[in-house]
């Protein structure tokens, strides 16, 4: 016999009919002992009632103890049953134990003359205590705020918080008062002791048991507690992973950015020591080049010095001695003002070139005759030509002399003297031709030899100052290596332009056009 109210193990469902876990265990067990068992229901006292008097062979739902009745027959467990705290949205998931303790004077819901009283007492002594006779009073009694928490069997409660709809209600995973529940036999009935307790463990071996439970319990374990748990934990985790996600993502971001920062960095700081590189390679280059060029001066300046020197001694000396005639001192006076003349000329472009180069050399603008200039000019190397054996010629192609040409005379003086000076020094045999013309208002020159004539890399060059075409002929031919330098400083200066034509062995041609400068304007040198 079965209790009819006991859900889910034994109750008359909507249709009138009765079912659960124990009376499908039964009918599994049938099953297999051709209907032997006769099922019947009612309510708990009468199904009680039934067995003492013997109208009932067995009743199901018995829970079982230690000191058990030993007058009937037990089976073995069909289902553990326990029990456990429930409480209401107030506390959500939060509820434990601790609450009872701690709260003033709880208030706990109980099932009348339930046992579970003494052990809330000994958590709380000052605990109150609201008694039901259902487990829809149960319910009812927990929707109250001030209520804490109630006490009952977990799977009856979830089953009818369940069908109740009360899906507010939440069961604590503390379970207490675990208990086995079979069937009570008679003593007369040992034969059905024995079929339900074969029955029992043949349906748990082959698998029908497994289903039985998983119809009526399996289900109210799935609380929208439990659901409610794990769904917090995995928002918290999702949440966690897409933070660390982002944060992934925005150092990613900010690491790349650094990246192309650094690089952009790294480029224009390779470009910049480059250029460096260059720049200082070609101020090597340059500053070698000008050292050189400065021993190769000082070596100069010193024979150039040093030789005139030694003929005014020498002959000087020779000038004490009686031993010569008048002819012969007048030969050594004259060698003696030649060496003067070369160390002052010397002198004088030394004094020249740093004058340009301080800036302090000015420009001093008169009428010139430059006919006149030209001609004495003629005169004065007229000899030293003609002591070379080479022929000292000289143009004058449609010069108007009605013009007054205005310039600078000391530095036209210069130019000439040293453009005309080089082109005898340096032509072995042959010609010097200087021709001159006047047109718009320019004079044109051109000093023409036919001598050893100027490299091609050389012809720039030679117009900076100390620089002397090769200076392996320095010994053969004097000079400083100034006139050049000094003579386009001066044609910078007076607005006109040099140029040279030369060929090796064939000559050189300096060409030079100087402006008729009208009295207002002034130029500078480079
Ligand atoms: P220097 O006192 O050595 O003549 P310059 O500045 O006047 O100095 O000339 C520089 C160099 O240019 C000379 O050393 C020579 O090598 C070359 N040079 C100048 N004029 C001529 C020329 N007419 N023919 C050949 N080489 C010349």
């Amino acid at each position: 016999m079965l209790s009819d109210s006991y859900p889910p193990y034994n109750f008359v469902d909507e249709r009138g009919e009765l079912v659960g876990l124990n009376v499908d265990i039964l009918k599994a067990i049938n099953k297999l002992y051709d209907d032997q068992i006769e099922i019947e229901s009612g309510d708990w006292s009468m199904v009680n009632q039934a067995l003492e008097t013997g109208d009932a062979c067995a009743v199901a739902g018995i829970h079982y103890f230690d000191n058990m009745d030993m007058d009937y027959f037990h089976t073995r467990s069909v289902i553990n049953t326990y029990h456990c705290f429930f409480y209401n949205k107030r506390y959500r998931n939060n509820f434990s134990i601790r609450d009872i303790r701690t709260t003033q004077s709880p208030l706990v819901v109980l099932w009348e003359n339930d046992v579970l009283i003494h052990y809330i007492l000994s958590l709380n002594p000052n605990a109150r205590f609201v008694f039901v006779r259902s487990y829809e009073e149960l319910l009812d009694e927990l929707e109250r705020e001030e209520v804490d928490c109630a006490i009952a069997q977990k799977i009856m409660s979830l089953y009818y918080a369940k069908s109740l709809d009360k899906n507010y209600i939440f069961a604590s995973d503390k379970v207490f008062l675990e208990r086995n529940m079979g069937f009570k036999v008679s003593k007369n009935y040992g034969e059905l002791a024995e079929i339900l307790n074969n029955g029992l463990e043949i349906i748990m071996a082959n698998g029908e048991y497994q289903k039985i439970y998983d119809k009526w319990i399996t289900p109210h374990y799935r609380s929208n507690k439990d659901w409610n748990k794990y769904l917090k934990y995995i928002i918290l985790g999702g949440g966690l992973i897409l933070l660390v996600f982002g944060v992934l993502l925005v150092f990613n971001r900010i690491l790349k950015s650094q990246v192309r920062k650094q690089t952009k960095n790294l480029q224009s700081q390779l470009k910049l020591n480059s250029k460096i590189r260059y720049e200082l390679e070609d101020q090597k280059i340059k500053a070698e080049v000008s050292d050189q060029m400065k021993s190769a001066f000082l070596a100069n300046m010193s024979h150039e010095i040093r030789t005139p020197m030694n003929g005014i001694l020498g002959f000087t000396e020779l000038l004490k001695s009686d031993n010569y005639d008048s002819k012969e001192r007048d030969y050594f006076i004259n060698l003696i003002q030649q060496s003067g003349d070369r160390m002052l000329s010397t002198i004088n472009n030394i004094i020249d070139i740093s004058k340009i180069e301080s800036g302090a050399e000015k420009v001093l603008i008169k009428p010139v005759d430059i006919r006149r200039i030209i001609s004495d000019l003629y005169d004065f190397f007229k000899f030293e030509a003609s002591e070379n054996k080479i022929d000292l010629i000289l143009k004058e192609e449609d010069f108007q002399s009605s013009k007054v040409f205005y310039s600078d005379e000391y530095k036209l003086n210069s130019i000439f003297t040293n453009l005309i000076k080089n082109a005898i020094k340096f032509t072995p045999r042959g010609s010097v031709t200087v021709s001159y013309s006047y047109s718009n208002n320019t004079a044109n020159f051109c000093i023409c030899d036919t001598g050893i004539g100027i490299r091609e890399e050389k012809q720039q060059i030679i117009f900076d100052h100390f620089v002397r075409a090769d200076i392996s002929y320095s010994s053969e031919y004097e000079g400083s290596g100034l006139g050049l330098s000094i003579s386009k400083e001066y044609v910078n200066m007076l607005g006109g332009t040099i140029r040279l034509e030369s060929a090796p062995g064939k000559g050189s041609k300096f060409f030079i056009t100087l402006p008729n400068i009208d009295g207002n304007k002034m130029y500078s040198g480079s």
